[in-house]
């Protein structure tokens, strides 16, 4: 145990986290030239496209330091926000951490987050000032910014450049000599976290694993804590780029376990494993189930692949199991499903592996938030409302409450009054304003999430022209005047297309809804009135004009052929664009309320 040590990597997204991991490896001997390809442990194709670490995982260095063998075992942790729980649990199996910053960018909303979850679970800090190889790198101030968050000393800062390779070994030794060896007894009764878990379709649920107390053999029988299942440890061994199985993971180590397990929900990310025959009477602290915080409905393009679309949505819920769903009927789409996710990112990943794991086109509804209904003749039961479309009539309502936020910005100080405004005009009230540095102001506001899922990102880099950086922490249910607006199209409410809003942006909101769908509605032969609507009361209108020349009417009456082939033309490529009544509505204008600006 005195020669391991367990460390993660944080940083906020884009300072070098990946890169970095990467260097560790090849400077440890950790990959053959074969195995060398960038950005190592991110090793689904999607978070390799997008440069960011989706899922965190494990892996273990061998490495020499002053002729004593150590093993290292690196925790990588997602970088977004979307996957917060999950990067708190990586950083619990941790005893220390390395704590990236870029030498351009300085600290970032999600520098300090990390490094908060850091410190709550007591991690020594190692600081790594990166990219010092950068020309518009700034290492002096940048330092000092880093020594002003953690009081540390200037000389505490390693200098590296996750490009070159530059610091690398001193990184290395500094893992070595000021992270803690694991603690834990080993005669104890097992106790181990889950920190991660991935899907294997060949050989069931990977669970990967830190060893606090006691060890974990191959063929012992196991019981998750939280879920109270049992299995038998069919396979138990370290984690490299390959699997090496082991007959035992001691205290202090970290490792992978094999079971069988063919649904990920069984898997819980913080859940404790334990000796099912004599389980510890001390489960580790900090298990949540994760909850989805974004909802929205997905629908086949067509009806007829309903049940094509259920089974590739089970497909994907085994591998990943904070997606969740129902299904549903929308007097628009038809049957679909109202799925929730852990966030906005979370939800693009899930309709992109739809379609390209499992070939399906789908129409995904606007986002919205769980929002909680008190009827007025039972003011403490609170119904669920995961679709607008399904709160009870306002008539009946004691209240509506909506999930809130903690938001942090850092921005610069020029435009601390650009991003004041837009959180108000987003409904925020600010807690708390620290300037950092002369230069550098960090911003707290108290927010609803809703505010978020709409267009907040964008506009947040607008108004602060890049330079701001955002994060956020739930932070319970508030009363909030909510308000139903209703879109109908050719006189006909469209239900997919209904949003919560609050009374006072309600007419605004559906004003500029009017308007930006009749930019996304293509024309057709006759005029299709847009009206937003509150209960009975239209509150805007727009028009989209008839063609004024009939082109598809060669395709009528015509040649029956050629219009069929033009039909199957047109299936190949599959447009999403849905038939509601007798209007095409394409995909972007179900996400019309998110753009309005
Ligand atoms: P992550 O989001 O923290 O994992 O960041 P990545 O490792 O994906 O790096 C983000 C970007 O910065 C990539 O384009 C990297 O090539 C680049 N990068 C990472 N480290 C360095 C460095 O030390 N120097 C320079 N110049 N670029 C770097
Ligand atoms: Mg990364």
């Amino acid at each position: 145990m005195k020669h391991i040590r367990n460390f993660c990597i944080i940083a906020h997204i884009d300072h070098g986290k990946s890169t970095l991991a990467d260097r560790l490896l090849d400077f440890t001997g950790s990959v053959t030239e074969r195995e060398k390809q960038n950005q190592l442990l991110d090793s689904m194709d999607l978070e390799r496209e997008r440069g960011i670490t989706i899922k965190s995982h494990a892996i273990q260095m061998e490495y020499t330091f002053e002729g004593q063998d150590y093993i290292l075992n690196l925790i990588d942790t997602p970088g977004h926000v979307d996957f917060s729980y999950e990067v708190s649990r990586s950083i619990a199996a941790c005893e220390g951490a390395l704590l990236i910053v870029d030498a351009a960018q300085s600290i970032q909303a999600q520098t300090i987050s990390n490094l908060y979850l850091a410190l709550e679970n007591d991690l020594e800090i190692i600081p790594v000032l990166n990219k010092v190889d950068l020309p518009s790198a700034n290492p002096e101030e940048v330092t000092d910014d880093i020594v002003d968050l953690l009081g540390c000393d200037p000389e505490e800062v390693i200098h590296a450049s996750g490009k070159t390779g530059f610091g690398v070994d001193n990184i290395l030794e500094a893992v070595i000599k000021r992270i803690p060896h694991p603690t834990g007894i080993y005669d104890e009764p097992l106790q181990a976290l889950i920190f991660d878990s991935v899907y294997n379709p060949f050989r069931g649920v990977e669970t990967y694993f830190r060893v606090m107390n006691g060890s974990i053999k191959k063929g012992q029988r196991i019981k998750f804590v939280a879920t109270g299942n049992e299995y038998n440890a069919d396979e138990v061994g370290t984690l490299k780029l390959k699997q090496f199985p082991r007959k035992e993971i001691k205290t202090g180590d970290v490792g992978y376990l094999i079971t069988g397990i063919k649904d990920a929900r069984e898997v819980k990310v913080g859940d404790t494993i334990t000796d099912a025959k004599t389980p510890t009477t001390n489960p580790i602290g900090g298990f949540e189930d994760v909850k989805p915080m974004v909802f929205a409905g997905i629908y086949p393009v067509d009806t007829e692949d309903y049940e094509e679309l259920r089974n590739s949505m089970e497909k994907l819920q085994l591998n990943d199991a904070s997606l969740v769903f129902v299904p549903e009927s929308s007097a628009a789409l038809g049957f679909g499903f109202r799925c929730g996710f852990l966030g906005m990112l979370h939800m693009e990943i899930i309709q992109e592996r739809l379609e390209r794991e499992f070939n399906m086109t789908v129409i995904t509804t606007v986002p919205n938030v769980s929002y909680h209904a008190f009827k007025r003749k039972d003011v403490n039961e609170a119904i669920i409302v995961n679709n607008p479309s399904d709160l009870p009539d306002p008539s009946s309502l004691d209240r509506v409450e909506e999930p809130y936020i903690k938001a942090t910005i850092i921005t610069k100080a020029d435009f601390v009054g650009n991003v004041m405004s837009l959180c108000i005009e987003k409904r925020g009230l600010i807690t708390n304003q620290t300037y950092l540095t002369t230069e550098r102001v960090e911003l707290t506001f108290d927010m609803p999430l809703a505010e978020i899922v709409f267009d907040f990102y964008d506009r947040l880099k607008t108004v602060s022209k890049g330079y701001a950086s955002f994060d956020y922490s739930p932070i319970g249910m508030r009363t909030s005047k909510l308000v139903r607006v209703d879109i109908l199209l050719n006189g006909q409410i469209v239900d997919a297309l209904s949003s919560l809003i609050h009374v006072d942006n309600a007419t605004t909101i559906g004003k500029k809804m009017c308007e930006k769908l009749k930019e996304l509605i293509p024309r057709q032969q006759f005029d299709i009135p847009i009206q937003a609507a509150i209960g009975a009361k239209i509150i805007s209108r727009e028009t989209t004009k008839a063609l004024r020349k009939d082109v598809t009417a060669k395709c009528y009456g015509g040649d029956i052929s050629r219009k069929r082939k033009l039909l199957e033309k047109q299936k190949k490529g599959k447009k999403r664009m849905r038939q509601v009544g007798n209007v095409e509505i394409p995909q972007e204008a179900f996400m019309a309320v998110l753009k309005l600006n």
